[in-house]
């Protein structure tokens, strides 16, 4: 995704812009501010890992633990060259306010390795996971700090965690890690989690607007797990996908574009969507589009001051996590466009982490039909306490999930007492 403009830009600034706007309309007091706006843990290691060539490179790995008050920590490990340390205490305090918001029984956590894992071998992806894992041994547990897939990993870099955690601990401790592939403890319906409560809230927010589905039109930025997905099963709801786009542009139909085709195309085209057949766009053509629905399901700062203005749609899903920043607040306020923010509309995946995790500790599994249907439950009840929130306090939907969010784990904190 084009990300010219946008380097300046940093999501741990727009965490803490949002977080503080909620925390004065709270009312929060001063010693739950001081500790909820910094992370309780911060860790980073180097990790020298033997490429297929022979040398040696050393890798700078993080992981952040945001809060750990509602329970284990929880969140997701990216593999990319964009990561930063900012980035990653952004991204575990939205986890925090995410599990928060489903009400699961969680704290926030989010992992980081700066590397290039798309040229990088399976067997150096798998080394630098190892080196990662013995690193983190006393932050993992399933007790502890739980990891799972996000940007640049998938089910087999959580098998290998698990692999490497368990010979570790000497035990097999499947609940360390969720995401991971079915056969080591994963759960059904994980892998779509993510971009079912993405449709789930879409649905819910086409309601409160009585809009229809089957008469809107949509554009999903993104073809990554989450917004091919979230494409996929909103196409089923009955909109229609305009626009989609990956790391290579964008791609436009006006009558439509054929998800199960798009996803074939990728799984036989080394995973892009280079050639597919439609018109090219820009990134920044799609997100402008006229549209009824727009599912940002990229990256973060995608929509900023810059773009703001000139977004046309009515309503905006946030699929990935921060895709829009703080900067552009004000101005989609103005415009009234509608926002069902990323810790609320992307929280399913995380649910479904919770629900694989007790299956684990259970070792009993359930069947797709009841994970989603639980999952489904979850999202629905979630969308409507945060449009409660919103209608109570007279507030857009983001600082609902904000205000929601910080007043459960401050109120449990308080609970449990500091020294
Ligand atoms: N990485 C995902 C997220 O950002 C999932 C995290 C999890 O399941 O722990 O929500």
């Amino acid at each position: 995704m084009s990300q010219k403009n946008n380097e300046h830009l940093n999501p741990l600034d727009s965490m803490k812009e949002r977080f503080s706007h909620a925390a004065s309309i709270l009312g929060l007091d001063q010693t739950a501010y001081d500790m909820l706006i910094n992370p309780q843990k911060v860790v980073v290691v180097s990790l020298p890992v033997t490429l297929d060539n022979g040398k040696l490179q050393v890798f700078e790995g993080i992981r952040v633990v945001h809060s750990a008050s509602m329970g284990p920590s929880k969140g997701g490990i990216r593999y990319s060259l964009n990561v930063t340390l900012d980035e990653v205490k952004a991204l575990a305090a939205w986890m925090t306010w995410k599990c928060a918001i489903v009400g699961i029984p969680y704290g926030g956590a989010k992992g980081g390795i700066k590397c290039d894992p798309r040229n990088m071998s399976a067997g150096e992806l798998e080394r630098l996971t190892r080196a990662y894992t013995v690193a983190m041994q006393d932050v993992f547990g399933p007790d502890r700090d739980i990891p799972a897939p996000d940007m640049g990993t998938n089910a087999n870099t959580m098998a290998w965690i698990m692999d490497e955690y368990s010979k570790i601990k000497g035990v097999v401790s499947p609940a360390v890690v969720t995401g991971k592939p079915l056969v080591l403890g994963g759960s059904l319906g994980r892998v779509e989690a993510t971009g079912r409560g993405v449709m789930v809230s879409a649905r819910s927010a086409l309601a409160k607007l009585k809009m229809d589905p089957v008469k809107s039109t949509c554009a999903v930025q993104g073809f990554g797990n989450v917004g091919s997905i979230s494409a996929k099963l909103l196409s089923m709801l009955g909109l229609k996908i305009v626009a989609i786009s990956d790391i290579t542009g964008g791609y436009y139909n006006k009558n439509g574009i054929n998800i199960e085709e798009a996803l074939n195309y990728v799984r036989k085209n080394n995973g892009t969507l280079e050639g597919f057949n439609a018109d090219r766009i820009t990134n920044d053509e799609l997100l402008t589009l006229e549209v009824d629905l727009l599912v940002p399901a990229a990256m973060e700062d995608q929509i900023t001051e810059n773009n703001a203005h000139d977004i046309r749609t009515k309503l905006i899903v946030e699929g990935a996590n921060g895709p829009i920043a703080s900067n552009a607040d004000d101005i989609l306020f103005k415009k009234q466009i509608n926002i069902v923010p990323d810790i609320l509309a992307n929280a399913g995946g995380v649910t479904v982490s919770y629900f694989e995790w007790v299956q684990n500790r259970l070792g009993y599994y359930w069947t797709e039909e009841r994970v989603n249907r639980r999952a489904d439950r979850v999202m629905k009840q979630a969308f409507e306490n945060v449009f409660q929130t919103s209608a109570k306090y007279n507030v857009s939907m983001r600082t609902a999930a904000y205000i929601l969010a910080i007043d459960k784990v401050a109120s449990t904190q308080k609970l449990r007492g500091v020294f």
